[in-house]
């Protein structure tokens, strides 16, 4: 995860009705009805009569006007873009715009084409900014991670690929799992409760962090109050992976680096071949989080160190990460290592209290938080088996 969990919005609401119906040019740029399309998709199965699907559909069209005034921001030009980005924290518009963007079928995601062979998707106009890359190889492709799983990320991967797809979540964390159920193949790494975790699907407080944290429809959301937990179910894991296990894509090899610390189902990918590691949420450009009740300095301190020796060892230059922007330079997972490994030696004594919970600084982008100055681990984004107290030694 990465923004501040607790923080408020940082948009201001929507006004309620009043607002102007899209017209003229503008209106043309906007996916107004593509999004009322996908939402009259996503509600087939609620109501239960014609009577309650009409006073649905009037509502949403009702609320889609004055939601208007806010997916007016949809980036089309650079002035678009920069007053989009001025939205959110820590956005670098430079860096975004640098990517190749390419088009998706599916209105709300970004697709950028990394080098090495790799996509980058995200949906947009969500706060976590959380990507899921597809990898292809020659007889199948591998997708790491399936985002926040509000929109159908299944139909952008297939616009992008016609090999069969295997899910690996670098995690069991709520954003990166969303879409799992959308696809027949989806693998975790071999921990019991990450498996229980997607078998159940997200728990209240995460279903509650991916409403609160979907611009795009919240305002709806919130008031149909639509069980998100039909559009986000859970899905048992149809295989697990090792740490040291490498899974063959037919012309291309990934290697499973387990990377707990962040959650102890965390995984890197490296791809020996384009000297390429994929940090999923234990290293962004950003906030990174060691808060957790199933988080761990010691393990994270230690698997930031690991990975990092086998970058080096392999020639990796670019890492692609999961949240913020798909792509960090090495030389700051490096630093982040020796400043992590200062933060466990408690070398750092200027910290910051953010949403409770102490937070250090390296530079004014990189910054991890920890339980602890008296503020419980914070719970809820696990599995079952993290719901249950604590077996008595
Ligand atoms: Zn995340």
């Amino acid at each position: 995860m990465v923004s501040l969990l607790l923080c408020i919005c940082l948009f201001c609401p929507v006004p309620m009705g009043g607002a102007e119906a899209p017209s003229g040019e503008t209106a043309a740029e906007i996916p107004y009805e593509d999004v009322r399309e996908a939402y009259y998709r996503y509600m087939e199965t609620y109501p239960d009569t014609d009577e309650e699907a009409n006073a649905v559909k009037e509502k949403i069209d009702e609320y889609l006007d004055s939601f208007y005034e806010y997916v007016k921001t949809y980036p089309t030009s650079k002035e678009e873009w920069e007053a989009w980005s001025a939205l959110l924290d820590d956005f670098d518009l430079e860096k975004w715009m640098s990517y190749e963007q390419l088009e998706t079928p599916t209105d709300g995601f970004y697709c950028f084409r990394l080098p090495g062979n790799v996509y980058a998707i995200c949906e947009m106009l969500h706060e976590q900014q959380v990507f899921s890359f597809l990898i292809p190889g020659e007889e199948r492709a591998l997708l790491l991670d399936t985002g926040l799983g509000m929109l159908d990320i299944r139909e952008v991967v297939d616009s992008l690929t016609d090999l069969p797809v295997t899910v690996l979540n670098s995690h069991d964390h709520f954003d990166h799992i969303g879409g799992n159920a959308r696809f027949e193949e989806v693998w975790c790494y071999n921990d019991p409760a990450a498996i229980a975790h997607l078998t159940a699907g997200p728990s209240e407080t995460e279903l509650q962090e991916v409403k609160n944290r979907t611009k795009y429809i919240r305002i709806i959301m919130d008031y149909m109050d639509i069980r998100v937990r039909d559009i986000i179910p859970g899905k048992a894991p149809t295989g697990t992976v090792e740490d040291g296990q490498i899974i063959d894509l037919g012309g291309r090899k990934l290697e499973v680096i387990h990377t707990p610390g962040h959650q102890p189902s965390c995984i890197m990918l490296l791809d020996r071949e384009n000297h390429l590691l994929f940090t999923g949420d234990m290293f962004y450009p950003g906030a990174m989080y060691c808060l957790f009740v199933d988080s761990s300095l010691g393990d994270y301190v230690q698997s930031i160190r690991k990975a990092l020796a086998i970058a080096e060892e392999n020639g990796v230059e670019q890492v692609y990460p999961s949240h913020n922007l798909p792509t960090a330079d090495l030389e700051d997972l490096r630093r982040f290592s020796a400043f992590l490994e200062q933060v466990e030696a408690g070398e750092i004594s200027e910290y910051e209290i953010e949403d409770g919970y102490p937070t250090y600084y390296m530079d004014d982008v990189y910054s991890i938080s920890l339980a602890g100055e008296g503020q419980e681990p914070m719970s809820g984004f696990s599995g079952p088996a993290w719901e249950e107290p604590a077996p008595e030694n």
